[in-house]
Parts: structure tokens; sequence; C-alpha cells
């Protein structure tokens, strides 16, 4: 099973149902996983959920570096 980091601490996430998914953005650095739990509240993550090719009514943003 895949294990959930949150971006903005890269804690471990030992309940998804608390994660605020939020779009993700190529200005956005997300902080590196690490084995510690996550303290946010809500922990948030970049990007659709876990299992999810596609996320239907967000967009997913596939930045490759060529910006306006
Ligand atoms: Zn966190």
């Amino acid at each position: 099973m895949q294990e959930t980091h949150c971006h903005v601490c890269g804690g471990r996430i030992t309940d998804p149902a608390t994660v605020s998914y939020r779009l993700a953005s190529s200005a956005v650095v997300p902080a590196a996983p690490h084995s510690t739990l996550c303290p946010c509240t809500p922990a948030i993550v970049y990007g659709p959920p876990a299992g999810y090719m596609s996320w239907p009514g967000l967009p997913i943003k596939l930045d490759a570096g060529s910006g306006p």
C-alpha cells in the first residue's frame, strides 16, 4: 500500500480522510517525504488522491516548464 506524505511538512499521513487535496502547481515545491507523522490540520497534498489517474472537475496542470 502506497503511503501518503504531506506536501507541506513531508510527514507521513496515517488518515487519508484528513488530507486536503490541492491543485498541483509548478510553483509549489513539495517537502521531501520522511517517516515522521504529519502534524498538519489538514494535511496538504498537491495533486489527485492516490489511485486516481484523473481528477474529474479539477484540471490537472501538466506544466513542463513552458510557461507564458
Ligand atoms: Zn504536514
